[in-house]
């Protein structure tokens, strides 16, 4: 079959890559297949002038049984191979370290280019398996008790960069979709604001949710915001995943101190984007509140969010609407804020539990290897003094150089 196409450039454009994307086509010029959705998928091999199933194949390859040469794809034909070659890639980002913790979670520092790494944290609990991951690198909106907030932002991930997270974590896992469920649950928590990079973000979170991805249920991916209330809007309209909001203050006095973000989108303007988001979702929102010793932890702080969660519950309709995760603060160095201690933990979740909340306290887990949340810290370059171990290890794995 003579096929004009193959020395024909690819139109990333026509393939829908938007434009924070076409930084995943590499130096030469080749695509990096990551970045596509199934549609997208398909576009692609349309546009190389093969049927829609191959596009599925090529998916299974890569996101089932984790093979990311073309040449090893032995149920596509010699010619459609050296098509790919020629077009495409699969890049996987390079693992700079990783670590695995005594009870079973597992963090991995991934490098993303010559100068930024992220975070991706597993956590294995009874029966399931939560993938913590990266949306950004650093994140710009600064809340005061973040490990990530202090180094900044760098630079919005892309849709290959964000599923890479996922690839490299099942791969370690042994997961096999639909059959050996490694990995039952991502949370987009890690460093960044997810809404802040919407479209890379819901992208991922569809191959993600994709029976040729990695198959996981709609509620089993869940994307925690600050609360960028124009985004939840629209999430609501163009994704079905479950919605976490970090509220951390039950006012907005506390909550704007903690929270900046919030002297845009106040509490009460907050809670509303939240109501219309669980009405048409029909399913509950999860609060998150990490107590920090005498600033958010006191018994009238309990009793002012019970009060505004069952508000939230009225709205809503519904009963249990709104869950709350207490998540008992992680000091890192350099932070202001401790931890509360074990009774005054216990006394605020009771007083919730006494109002008929659930809220559970989140069990701190990878403390030996600084994995817990809010831990998430990538490598600052030129800013730490695991700069230079960091430059030296891309360096060891053909990425920058060890200067
Ligand atoms: S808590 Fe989340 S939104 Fe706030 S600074 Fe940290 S990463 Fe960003």
């Amino acid at each position: 079959m003579s096929d004009t196409r193959d020395n024909k450039p690819i139109d990333i454009a026509l393939v829908g890559a938007s434009a924070p994307e076409r930084a995943s086509v590499s130096g030469s010029g080749r695509l990096n297949l990551f970045d596509l959705d199934r549609p997208r998928m398909e576009a692609f091999f349309e546009q190389l002038g093969e049927k829609r199933f191959r596009a599925h194949q090529v998916m299974k390859w890569i996101h089932h049984r984790y093979v990311t040469e073309f040449e090893g794809m032995t149920d596509l034909g010699k010619a459609l191979r050296a098509k790919l070659e020629q077009h495409a890639e699969v890049r996987v980002p390079q693992v700079v370290f990783d670590k695995a913790s005594d009870d079973g979670t597992h963090k991995w520092l991934l490098g993303m280019d010559t100068s930024n790494a992220i975070e991706t944290v597993y956590i294995p609990d009874k029966g399931r398996g939560t993938l913590c991951v990266s949306s950004q690198v650093g994140c710009a909106l600064n809340c005061q008790f973040c490990s990530t907030a202090t180094q900044g932002f760098n630079r919005n991930l892309t849709t290959a960069e964000i599923i890479g997270q996922v690839w490299v974590a099942a791969r370690h896992l042994g997961n096999v979709p639909h059959q050996q469920r490694k990995l039952t649950n991502v949370v987009m928590m890690g460093m960044g604001e997810p809404l802040a990079n919407f479209d890379n973000v819901v992208r991922a979170m569809s191959i993600m949710r994709d029976d040729l991805g990695y198959g996981l249920a709609n509620k089993r991916v869940t994307l925690s915001t600050a609360g960028m209330v124009p985004m939840i809007d629209r999430l609501a309209e163009e994704s079905d995943v479950s919605l976490a909001v970090s509220l951390h203050a039950p006012d907005d006095d506390l909550r704007s101190e903690l929270v900046p973000l919030n002297r845009k989108y106040p509490i009460a303007v907050l809670m509303d984007a939240c109501v219309r988001y669980a009405r048409r979702k029909k399913a509950s929102v999860t609060f998150e509140y990490t107590l920090m010793k005498g600033v958010n932890d006191q018994p009238h702080h309990a009793q002012a969010l019970a009060r505004l969660m069952r508000q939230f519950d009225r709205a809503v309709q519904m009963k249990d609407a709104a869950k709350v995760n207490l998540i008992p603060f992680n000091p890192f160095p350099g932070t202001r804020f401790e931890r509360p201690d074990e009774g005054a933990i216990r006394a605020f979740q009771k007083i919730l539990n006494e109002a008929g909340l659930i809220a559970p306290v989140r069990r701190t887990r990878g403390d030996d290897i600084d994995a817990a949340c809010g831990q998430l810290k990538g490598q600052v370059m030129d800013r730490t003094r695991r700069s230079a171990e960091f430059r030296r290890r891309l360096a060891g794995q053909g990425m920058g150089d060890a200067a």
